[in-house]
């Protein structure tokens, strides 16, 4: 095989053609390097071979058994059922295949496979639906060590992504490690590349917690290298833009429809603080969903304007963008301040358009997406930046967008809902001075909520039904786009359609989901913003900043495929009305250990709460619990299980400089 660099293109591997590479970019993978950081979601570990006279109801079993009669096909609803009957010397079970008529020619009485699936009772006996079958001397080599499952897109399958993994390594025989062996050896750290490989393909659990330690801490230590690289480069930098309060936002304050609470007060009243002062502002608003944190960001973006500069809002979706652009055009209609919007799904002229008055200066505001940062853009007088979600950004990119003020640097105001403890935030975000949105709005009825099971839906689905009669709108949030073949949990398109047959025309559904073009999203948005959807079936694309404040049911499907802070984030998206808002969350894991998880969203609205009780009950132990990383650009580290891990990296940091410009946790130099 030809010597690989990590750059090299995916379709290097043998196996790769045209075709999979296009799905593997479908999922982010371009690079060999991409694609060994491609991390499992989660393990399987293949269970030992069971007699047939052990199979049990609501089991994933695997039993070794001979084939006892043709298989026969039916058809009904539209589906096709092939099965037959197997067994060994202490029982039986009928095997149920669906959609799968091409297998009635390979299945022979009297052939031996293992059998591996899900078991259901069905009378007195037990069924075996859509099990994989093997040889047996193939399967024995499946039940060593722990077997990935990696995020997968239609027509990418588990196997071909193993397999490509698996030959990335093979091309990919030395990979440099940018930490010396002696430091390795004090920190208690794995080597690079046998870190990366046993995070695929851990050989026991022990190897995993080893290998994932090493991944955990290069994540931390590149996020936190390039922290403090930028705040070397930043110094103790003047004020190029030393602004003074304007009567305008005063006026905005006395004529909003509510009072600002007392933490937008004081935020505002930093903000005004530190645009006066001697620096350049450097501030994160941290506030729980749903604390009015973009009401801060307008007063000082009008701050700028009336002072005479721009002001740029970058948020990390199309969607959230858009409805910034029309919240805030709204708010500040009475102002002459020129709102102009600039995202990836404008035309290309309107782009144009965009781009030139944010050069002539006769944009005052603009808001976006990472659009903003694109290379073509470029500003006339760019004194304030405001990035919303900040945790949706990487560090990087918060960095591009100040570099567009050109030699001087502007104010910087960062809004995250991230509930991270403070000692956490320091660390993180150690740049930034801190302003905290304790207090909620009033007149808010907190969210009631309910975890239930599967058998509530009809009654979830009535209760909805009955609240959109009343004026309201919901949302029904499912963790997958379309039918896939891992048919592990609800997804958009089948929902909808089911809600559309239950309800008719009573009740008008609407879908989004992230993969659906820009200019389809926004249109979808518009329609349930202004109303004129009652119920949006959708992916968990709405959880960052969305704001309809009529919408006063979530229904969360699979609830126990997210992580708590995650549900916090979605729940966030009702109770911002005066109306009661209802969450019902549905657990479909059958587990007390989840329903226990879930019940703290049950308790309690406070992020903060739910962000520390999550770490309580899920330890650090928990090895398959990989859902919750992510929420700070973060592939595998924990914020808060990886506490101690963050602390050493930090430390290590403090060292060594990290001096690669590639440095950063979005792109790591091998
Ligand atoms: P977040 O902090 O999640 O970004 P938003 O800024 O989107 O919250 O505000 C949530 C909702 O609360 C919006 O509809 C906003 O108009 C409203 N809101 C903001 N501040 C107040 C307040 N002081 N009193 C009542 N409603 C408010
Ligand atoms: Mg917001």
């Amino acid at each position: 095989m030809p010597v690989s660099s990590k750059d090299s293109d995916i379709s290097a591997i043998k196996g790769i053609g045209e075709k999979s590479a296009a799905l593997f970019h479908k999922v982010g993978v371009f690079s060999l390097y991409d694609l060994i950081r491609y991390y499992p979601s989660s393990y399987i570990r293949y269970p030992g071979l069971i007699p047939a006279a052990e199979l049990g109801p609501d089991m994933r079993a695997a039993v070794k058994m001979q084939v006892l009669s043709e298989a026969k096909v039916m058809r009904f609803n539209g589906r096709v059922r092939l099965t037959f009957d197997a067994g060994d010397e202490t029982g039986k079970a009928r095997i149920v295949f669906f959609n799968a008529p091409y297998l009635k020619k390979s299945i022979k009485p009297g052939m031996e496979k293992v059998f591996y699936g899900p078991v259901r009772a069905n009378g007195s006996s037990y069924e075996m639906l859509q099990p994989k079958m093997y040889d047996e001397k193939e399967y024995a080599g499946m039940t060593k060590g722990l077997k990935p499952v990696y995020p997968l897109t239609k027509g990418l399958t588990l196997a071909a992504v193993t397999k490509a993994v698996g030959r990335a390594f093979e091309a990919l025989p030395k990979i440099y490690d940018h930490i010396s062996d002696k430091d390795r050896e004090r920190l208690g750290l794995g080597e690079l590349r046998e870190s990366l490989y046993q995070m695929h393909f851990p050989e026991d659990e022990e190897r995993y917690k080893e290998a994932r330690k090493r991944i955990v801490f290069d994540e931390f230590y590149f996020f936190l290298s390039s922290v403090k690289r930028m705040k070397d480069e930043e110094g103790v930098a003047g004020n190029d833009f030393p602004m003074v309060e304007v009567s305008e936002a005063r006026r905005l304050i006395e004529s909003l429809p509510y009072r600002l609470t007392a933490s937008q007060m004081s935020a505002y009243e930093d903000v005004i603080a530190d645009l006066g002062s001697g620096h350049s502002m450097n501030r994160l608003v941290e506030g729980d969903v749903g604390s009015g944190k973009t009401v801060v960001a307008v007063l000082a973006m009008l701050t700028a304007v009336k002072n005479g500069h721009q002001a740029a809002l970058m948020a990390p979706t199309e969607v959230l963008a858009q409805q910034h652009m029309r919240k805030i055009s709204a708010m500040l209609e009475q102002y002459d301040v020129n709102c102009v919007l600039l995202t990836g799904a404008l035309s290309e002229k309107q782009k144009r358009e965009a781009r030139q008055s944010i050069a002539d200066g006769s944009a005052d505001i603009v808001i976006g997406t990472h659009a903003l940062i694109t290379e073509l853009v470029e500003y006339r007088d760019l004194a304030l930046v405001v990035t919303d979600e900040q945790h949706r950004f990487g560090v990087r990119q918060r960095k591009s967008l100040t570099d567009k003020a050109g030699d001087r640097s502007p104010h910087i105001l960062v809004m995250s809902a991230t509930p991270i403890p403070r000692t956490l935030a320091i660390i993180l975000y150690g740049d930034l001075d801190i302003s905290v949105m304790k207090d909620k709005p009033a007149q808010r009825l907190p969210v009631k909520n309910a975890v239930v099971d599967t058998d509530y839906r009809k009654k979830a689905y009535n209760f909805i039904r009955k609240e959109v009669k009343a004026g309201h709108q919901a949302y029904v949030i499912c963790p997958l786009i379309e039918p896939g073949e891992d048919d592990f949990g609800e997804n958009t398109l089948e929902y909808a359609q089911k809600l559309r047959e239950i309800w008719g025309s009573e009740v008008r559904v609407g879908v989004l989901h992230g993969r659906m073009k820009n200019a389809e999203k926004n249109n979808v948005m518009n329609l349930f913003a202004s109303g004129d959807t009652d119920v949006l079936v959708s992916t968990t694309v709405v959880e960052v900043g969305v704001d309809v404040p009529n919408a006063t049911v979530m229904m969360i499907e699979n609830a126990d495929h997210y992580g708590l802070s995650q549900l916090h984030q979605l729940r966030g998206r009702i109770g911002r009305g005066a109306a009661q808002s209802y969450c019902i969350f549905v657990d479909t894991s059958k587990g007390r250990e989840m329903s226990e998880r879930l019940g703290i969203l049950r308790k309690t609205n406070d992020g903060f709460e739910i962000a520390s009780e999550d770490l309580k009950l899920r330890g650090p132990g928990d090895i398959f619990g990989l859902r919750q990383s992510g929420e700070l650009g973060f592939r595998v580290a924990d914020i808060y299980t990886d506490a101690d891990i963050l602390a050493m990296a930090s430390e290590y940091a403090n060292e060594h400089a990290y001096d690669t410009e590639e440095g950063s946790a979005d792109s790591v130099v091998l």
